[in-house]
């Protein structure tokens, strides 16, 4: 909102940088702020489930198109988002979305192999990206596609809804704060129970990975940022199988323990056999953990001294804000595809440390 002739020149100065690097600025004039227009890549359990909802609670962008390789999907969302039969692509002829003024930013929502390519592709048509983690199935992958975000001037995010969520936010500030002095040691799990066989978490060819690539990257994450440093080395561990018919492409579970450059260490644990849901910090005068951390909701977090009294919000509208509002206002997000590559450099030092029977490896 437009208060005073000192917020109307700013927001003039602001229209005009943004014009400079992004076709739908999201002005038209001043006081008159528009959303910026999304398209989401792949309609599967996130993109219906969370993805669109969450995209009526936002308020710096909406839901204007889909790009799906099922055309039987597009009457429900049709209906129920009022997406236009202009907006609607499937992936052979989503390139043409560079002619369309309405689409901002695209949202990758795909099995992790192919969101190099749709990156790629969306920073070629001229769009800003919103990338799923992990934001790709390699460190090279990871770089091609910050350099073509880059090259076409379009800013690449990716889908860390935790860096918006106000209890990580709490976990980064008593770390960051030292409230109870140093961080020495954090103890980050995460896994689930995966059901159905024949989806493509288990398949290598589509995930990249296991467990380690879908959930441990929150543990690596969670580590990262309580921490608040970048680990130096790893050692990792693969526990036997006990399906191995079922994760016969694919680790089952794994530990590894990240070093930091203060001497810090993170132990972590990932599986796809059982639920863990945990981020815990011990410092030099007491601990703060979420347990459970890692969900949509449902967090619970807890001090030393007592509970954490916080108020849950909608973690994918908070995330996609300010994704928007960084975009909008011509600065860098929160999430950039920097953060997710650091990932990828220490998801393929962990794999390696595995396959070399938990040697001590340097990172990058
Ligand atoms: P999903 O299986 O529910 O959906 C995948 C979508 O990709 C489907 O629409 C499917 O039709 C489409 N697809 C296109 N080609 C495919 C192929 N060859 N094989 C399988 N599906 C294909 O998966 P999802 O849970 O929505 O996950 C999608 C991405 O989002 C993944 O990268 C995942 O890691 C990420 N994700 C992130 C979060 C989060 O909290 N940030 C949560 C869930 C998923």
């Amino acid at each position: 909102m437009i208060h005073n002739r000192r917020d109307f020149l700013q927001l003039s100065a602001l229209a005009g940088a943004a014009a400079l690097t992004t076709p739908l600025a999201g002005f038209a004039w001043p006081g008159q702020q528009k959303k910026l227009g999304i398209a989401l890549i792949g309609l599967g359990g996130y993109a219906t489930n969370q993805l669109a909802p969450a995209l009526l609670q936002t308020q710096h962008i909406e839901l204007r198109g889909i790009v799906t390789g099922t055309p039987s999907k597009i009457p429900v969302w049709v209906e129920k988002y009022k997406i236009p039969e202009k907006n609607i692509y499937n992936y052979d002829n989503f390139d043409k979305i560079a002619d369309n003024k309405d689409i901002d930013v695209v949202y990758v929502v795909l099995p992790n192999s192919m969101h190099a390519e749709f990156t790629i592709r969306a920073a070629k048509a001229g769009k800003h990206v919103i990338c799923e983690k992990p934001m790709s199935v390699s460190v090279k992958e990871g770089e091609a596609m910050i350099a073509a975000c880059k090259k076409a001037g379009r800013q690449l995010a990716i889908g860390y809804r935790l860096h918006y969520d106000p209890f990580h936010l709490e976990m980064m500030r008593l770390s960051r704060e030292k409230v109870f002095g140093e961080v020495k040691l954090v103890e980050a799990s995460d896994g689930f129970r995966a059901g159905d066989p024949a989806q493509w978490r288990l398949h290598h060819a589509l995930s990249g990975g296991g467990p380690l690539m879908d959930v441990g990257i929150y543990a690596i994450q969670g580590a990262r940022y309580t921490i608040g440093l970048e680990p130096t080395y790893v050692t990792a561990q693969a526990f036997p199988k006990t399906d191995p018919q079922k994760f016969k492409d694919i680790e089952e579970s794994l530990a590894w323990q990240l070093y930091f450059p203060n001497g810090a260490i993170a132990n972590s644990f990932s599986t796809y056999i059982t639920n863990v849901n945990r981020l815990y910090a011990a410092a030099e005068k007491g601990w703060f953990e979420l347990n459970r951390a890692y969900g949509y909701k449902g967090q619970e977090g807890r001090t030393s001294q007592g509970p954490m009294q916080i108020t849950p919000i909608n973690q994918q509208a908070a995330h996609m804000d300010g994704v928007a509002k960084a975009i909008l206002e011509n600065r860098p997000n929160n999430v950039p595809g920097e953060e997710g590559l650091r990932d990828m450099k220490i998801i393929e030092a962990i794999y390696a440390s595995m396959a070399a029977a938990g040697k001590k490896l340097k990172i990058g």
